[in-house]
């Protein structure tokens, strides 16, 4: 306890030397307090943590009992919980059907094997026959002249598209126009009724046959229908690539050729398909209730302690699901009890310093994550503090410390001067920091720091990384296809502390910095995202 508040203390007081001189291994954390605060969050007993469940509202006691005992000032609507209202939705497959129809001939898929339903797309009951038309990546995107869905026919029509985009878009760009929302929004405009989405097999972080298990996992929205982001979409289905080349039966091209484009980022061809779509959906509903957590850490700046800086990351995970090797409890210990007992953890070592900082911190933790970014969706558009006064997100999911920290990835290192101070914080803490080394997997737009985004706040999640091409990349994609959204992703996995320590280290001096620089991040002027910002 000595130990670190000394760091803490002195790198606040004359950071210039202390960081000229501190190696990279000392910091104000040690990584134990954090562990224990995951081996709680991860516990079988807590169920896998998902959206509206027991397990989940055990989890969130515990983190107000941690903010309470680090001082933190309740700052939801109701006292340290904001109430967010769900509704799920859940494929029948039992009462549900899909084929692909071709002169006259109809051919049944297999729901494990071939095609599911998905309910995050396919928000009642349905019945249709369509024909399909490959719109290639599917995308419109007027900032660099792209659209793929000039010239064609879509009206009445299922679009079939496979994930990823050419290679001269910008990643942030890019993932942002292949969230659900923005797609559905040209596609709609352009009359379709429906869409048929390929992952792309050269980004694939799950493989088919555990995405497959879960598939029917039920989904949410919030209840509020303002949030509705497919108003008119009738089904949603995602297909396996590797029975993809059923759908592309009769046309000119085959999926081997479209998947290797795809690989390499190229331009893709589009046309009509020659089979058609025959679905049936039988869609149940029910309401689901669960929170965020909201606490805050008042500034001491007269001028500056009404402005916040926004320690985010997510508490709920995916329950209990399929089992796999006989384990049927989805823990999330990365995904993301890891993220959540940071914010606890630097909650509490800031206890002690609040009168060094001159904005206040709001620390939020939310629900509904892995339903779609629903709980961060609902605090921006109600936040608990005026949205103006948000200056920054910080948010931290799954920053995966399974190796030594050299590397720090830094999502949205070149959109705003937030992603220049976190490489300024890693560089001081000779740790190197880089861009999203894997755009292809749409990161920047796949956690709650892109809730924050679409209100105009600057944002940056930040993850352990590695260099590509080193043994390091191979760690990082057995963790995705082993342990990610599997039941391993326990605390029986092995874990580095110290590359924890570190990583806590670094968003706990961004976080000060941003609380006490006078002033505040900005977008770049060439960002995409500033568009968004309200001031
Ligand atoms: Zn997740």
């Amino acid at each position: 306890m000595l130990r670190r508040s000394a760091a803490f203390l002195l790198f606040l007081l004359v950071p210039a030397l202390v960081l000229a001189q501190a190696p990279a291994s000392v910091t104000s954390f040690n990584g134990t307090s954090w562990w224990n605060h995951v081996k709680f969050l991860a516990d079988d007993s807590l169920e896998g943590r998902d959206t509206g469940s027991e397990g989940l509202r055990k989890a969130e006691a515990y983190a107000v009992q941690q903010f309470q005992q680090a001082g933190l000032e309740p700052a939801g609507s109701n006292g340290f919980y904001q109430p967010v209202s769900f509704t799920q939705f859940e494929v029948d497959e039992s009462q549900s059907s899909l084929a692909l129809v071709a002169g006259g001939k109809t051919t049944k898929l297999s729901f494990a094997d071939d095609a599911y339903i998905s309910s995050r797309a396919t928000r009642s009951s349905t019945q249709l026959t369509t024909p399909l038309v490959f719109i290639g990546y599917g995308l419109q995107i007027p900032e660099k002249n792209l659209d793929e869905l000039q010239g064609l026919d879509l009206h009445g029509k299922v679009v079939v598209y496979i994930s990823g985009s050419p290679a001269d878009i910008p990643a942030a760009l890019a993932s942002h126009y292949q969230t659900q929302a923005e797609r559905w929004k040209a596609l709609r405009a352009a009359g379709a009724v429906g869409a048929i989405g390929i992952p792309n097999p050269a980004s694939m972080d799950i493989p088919w046959s555990r995405i497959a298990l879960n598939r029917n996992h039920p989904s949410m929205d919030l209840a509020d229908p303002d949030f509705n982001e497919t108003a008119g979409m009738k089904i949603g289905v995602v297909f396996n690539p590797a029975s993809a080349e059923a759908l592309f039966a009769g046309s000119a091209h085959t999926f081997a050729q479209i998947a290797a484009l795809a690989k390499d980022r190229q331009p893709l061809p589009r046309f009509p398909l020659s089979v058609s779509l025959d679905a049936r959906a039988e869609i149940l509903s029910k309401s689901v209730e669960s929170a965020n957590i909201v606490g805050k850490l008042p500034g001491s700046d007269p001028a500056l302690k009404d402005q916040y800086v926004v320690l985010s990351a997510h508490i709920d995970h995916i329950g209990i699901g399929e089992p796999v090797n006989g384990d049927r409890i989805y823990n999330g210990a990365m995904d993301n009890a890891a993220g959540s007992a940071l914010v606890m953890d630097i909650a509490a070592l800031l206890k002690a310093h609040t009168e060094k900082l001159r904005r206040s911190i709001l620390f939020l933790l939310v629900t509904g994550e892995e339903k779609g970014l629903l709980g961060s969706k609902y605090f921006a558009a109600h936040p608990t503090v005026p949205l103006p006064s948000i200056v920054a997100d910080i948010n931290v999911d799954m920053f995966l410390p399974i190796v030594p920290l050299k590397i720090l990835t830094i999502l949205g290192l070149d959109e705003s001067d937030l992603g220049t101070r976190a490489a300024a914080v890693a560089r001081s803490l000779r740790v190197k920091p880089i861009p999203d080394p894997e755009p292809l997997r749409n990161a920047f737009v796949r956690s709650d720091q892109y809730s924050f985004i679409r209100k105009g706040v600057p944002a940056v999640a930040m993850h352990v990384g590695f260099e590509p091409g080193s043994p390091e990349q191979k760690i990082f994609k057995d963790w995705l296809t082993y342990r990610y959204h599997a039941p391993s992703d326990d605390v029986n996995q092995p874990v580095d502390l110290q590359s924890a320590a570190l990583y806590e280290e670094i968003v706990c001096r961004l976080l000060v910095d941003t609380a006490n620089t006078t002033a505040r991040p900005e977008w770049k002027t060439n960002s995409f995202f500033r568009r968004y910002a309200t001031q």
